[in-house]
């Protein structure tokens, strides 16, 4: 199983294994992400998908091109295999076919009903932590905070948060989290689950680096615990050159809650 966190619109999607993907995301047409043997093997064919959902392959047809039987679509990927540039080059097609087709498609029908659930302060404090340390924007972390309160308007810690700016009402989120008892492994789970996508790709030595200060707003009563005190450790190896033991680290951490 292969997982593919979209960032805009914090989804996962769990693909069967396969030597070459790349995943659309059917709520925001955004790029999710891509994984190829490139670099030890070709990267088409690809199978290319919106969601979990198959829409078509690229192929090694001249240079490369995207095809979809099923809805009718041939289309060369610029670009060629440098940088996954005709990966880039077949995303864009994919989008314009999206927007085109959005009225019609019923992938676009569950658009404001998806399955996931509500948001908590788990997610909150997730967002927070990520927006903290520079991952993310801070539009998940308002549309967590509405959630909140959409819960429960009588909610005085969210109403507080909500009149705040962005940046004062994540400082003072982290001090939620010092105060209140909350589930340590269920927000473990979480964060993790979401670190580990975004360390795909990353550069090692700034993702240690946030890592650290990502450690630092963590609750002082478990942040010496594993799995999160490797967040605090793993950018020490680099110090001395061990970019091999900082990666595995970090991969601890973020795998720690797997089965
Ligand atoms: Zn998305």
């Amino acid at each position: 199983m292969t997982k593919f966190y979209c960032k805009t619109c914090d989804r996962f999607y769990n693909l069967k294994s396969g030597p070459n993907y790349l995943v659309i995301c059917p709520f925001c047409m955004e790029y999710v992400g891509s994984e190829s043997d490139y670099g030890f093997g070709p990267i088409a064919p690809c199978t290319v998908t919106i969601g979990k959902e198959e829409f078509g392959k690229i192929l090694p047809v001249d240079g490369y091109t995207l095809v979809s039987e099923k809805y009718r679509v041939r289309e060369w990927a610029r670009g060629g295999y440098k940088d996954l540039e005709c990966y880039k080059s077949a995303a864009e097609t994919v989008k314009e076919w999206l927007t085109e087709h959005n009225q019609e498609h019923e992938w676009f029908k569950e658009r404001n009903e998806s399955s996931r659930s509500r948001y908590t302060y788990i997610d909150l404090y997730v967002f927070a932590l990520l927006y903290g340390v520079g991952l993310q924007d801070d539009e998940l972390y308002k549309e967590a905070l509405d959630e909140i309160l959409m819960a429960d308007p009588e909610d005085e810690d969210a109403t507080e948060l909500k009149y705040q700016t962005t940046k004062n009402a994540v400082m003072h989120t982290f001090r939620l989290m010092e105060e209140r008892d909350f589930d340590k492994a269920e927000f473990g789970k979480r964060l993790m689950g979401v670190l580990a996508e975004y360390f795909k790709g990353s550069d090692l030595s700034s993702f240690a680096d946030s890592m650290y200060k990502l450690w630092g707003f963590l609750p002082y009563r478990f942040s010496e615990e594993k799995p999160f005190c490797y967040l605090f450790s793993a950018g020490d190896h680099l110090s001395y050159g061990n970019r091999g033991e900082c990666y595995d680290e970090l991969a601890t951490a973020f795998h720690y809650y797997d089965e």
